[in-house]
């Protein structure tokens, strides 16, 4: 806990929530704009949450792989998935970072400035209130509080839950297997996703995209043993859980969403800032922070992080109609033909598809040739209602 930063008049920049989004722009301020008092404020006593966040190479630019090098704490050369009637190897670089490694290196930069356990409760242009009564004052203010329930987007789900367990032997993968769909699919699309992070430790998830948000964690929990028993992998110690409900857009309006969000600057997932099939929000973080970072004014924020969600939501209408197909004209248990398709697909495209960055032609060989779902069903799919 380092309150005493806060008792000066007001910062250039109060962060709100010091989860993934605020502390990678955190982080990158800290860079760019070392002259710039930023703080954050976040309710619970550590940055970061439990997570372990994931992404490929090919989802940044070099340079932005250097910035946020200092938070990766594995990597891997390549990386594997498992279908019913399918494998394959690819050569896509793969990095995780772990929240112990994200709170160490945002705190170091930050010295001084990071209010811990400290739930906010309003927030506003220039202030935020917190649960105790008092008030922070500052120039600028982003709200990074993560998802938020709301009305104007219509959303799956992508749930999981992930043991790092301890083995009693090693268990020989050396590199991550990000989908292997050779299981139960449980009426939905179902994968089981292992990292191995050292030669006994594995973090392995089972996780599911459905149409409610529920989390059953028992079912997810056994569902990570049973496998792991499949794979003939003795489970010496489970040495921590994590867990996780992520959208997956279909449809909606961006501009509703964010208006009734209010007039305070967003961040993440608040923003509506996540790739619309993963729900993974890294790389977006990433960018967001570049961008901020690099045209740091103070004013116009929340204007500008609304135009550039407004813009990336309008770039992704194509993933939104992916997963409409996927979740409203797929068969449940055929789900995972759509993946294991796409999985056939040329290496450079699949790369641009998780940066979410597929060209035209991507666009037309994804669609192209006998669709894996009931065309009648696909067709209903192709109108999206809100506006982007
Ligand atoms: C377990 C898990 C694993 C994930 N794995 C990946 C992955 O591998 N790759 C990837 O790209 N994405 C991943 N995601 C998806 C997404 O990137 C994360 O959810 C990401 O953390 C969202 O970033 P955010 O900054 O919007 O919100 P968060 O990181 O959730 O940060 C919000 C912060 O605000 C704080 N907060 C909330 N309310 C208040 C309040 N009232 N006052 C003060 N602080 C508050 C929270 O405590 C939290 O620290 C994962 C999500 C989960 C849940």
């Amino acid at each position: 806990m380092q309150a005493d930063a806060f008792d000066s008049s007001g910062p250039d920049l109060l962060l709100i929530g010091g989860g993934l989004a605020n502390g990678l722009l955190a982080l990158r301020l800290s860079q760019v704009r070392p002259d710039l008092d930023v703080r954050i404020v976040e309710a619970a006593d550590t940055l970061g949450g439990v997570h372990t966040w994931s992404f490929f190479e090919s989802d940044l630019t070099a340079s932005q792989q250097a910035w946020i090098d200092p938070l990766v704490a594995h990597r891997w050369s390549g990386y594997a998935v498992r279908f019913p009637q399918f494998d394959r190897s690819l050569s896509t670089g793969y990095r995780s970072v772990t929240a112990e490694r994200f709170a160490a290196v945002v705190s170091a930069a930050l010295p001084g400035q990071i209010m811990l356990g400290a739930p906010v409760v309003s927030v506003s242009e220039t202030e935020a209130v917190l649960a105790d009564g008092r008030r922070l004052m500052a120039r600028a203010v982003i709200d990074g509080r993560g998802p938020v329930n709301t009305p104007d987007l219509a959303l799956g789900f992508q749930k999981f839950v992930g043991l790092e367990v301890r083995l009693a032997a090693p268990h020989g993968l050396t590199a991550p297997i990000v989908m292997d769909a050779r299981v139960d699919q449980a009426g939905g699309y179902r994968f089981l996703y292992t990292l191995p992070f050292d030669d006994r430790t594995l973090l392995i998830e089972d996780t599911r995209y459905t149409d409610a948000a529920e989390l059953d964690r028992d079912v997810f929990r056994k569902g990570v043993l049973d496998y792991a028993a499949q794979q003939g992998w003795d489970i010496a110690e489970v040495l921590r859980e994590e867990d996780g409900v992520l959208p997956v857009a279909l449809d909606g309006d961006i501009t509703a969403h964010l208006t009734r969000l209010g007039p305070t600057a967003l961040s993440g997932l608040r923003a509506g800032l996540f790739h619309p099939t993963t729900g993974y929000s890294l790389p977006d973080a990433v960018r967001l922070a570049d961008r901020l970072a690099n045209d740091f004014q103070g004013v116009n924020l929340a204007a500008d992080i609304r135009r550039h969600a407004g813009e990336v939501w309008a770039a992704r209408r194509f993933y939104r109609l992916l997963n409409r197909m996927l979740f409203r004209a797929a068969r449940p248990e055929e789900r995972y033909r759509v993946l294991e398709r796409f999985y056939r697909l040329p290496q450079p495209l699949i790369e641009r598809f998780y940066a979410a960055g597929s060209t035209l032609a991507d666009k037309a060989r994804i669609l192209s040739g006998k669709p894996p779902v009931p065309i009648g069903a696909a067709l209903t799919c192709l109108v999206e209602k809100g506006r982007a």
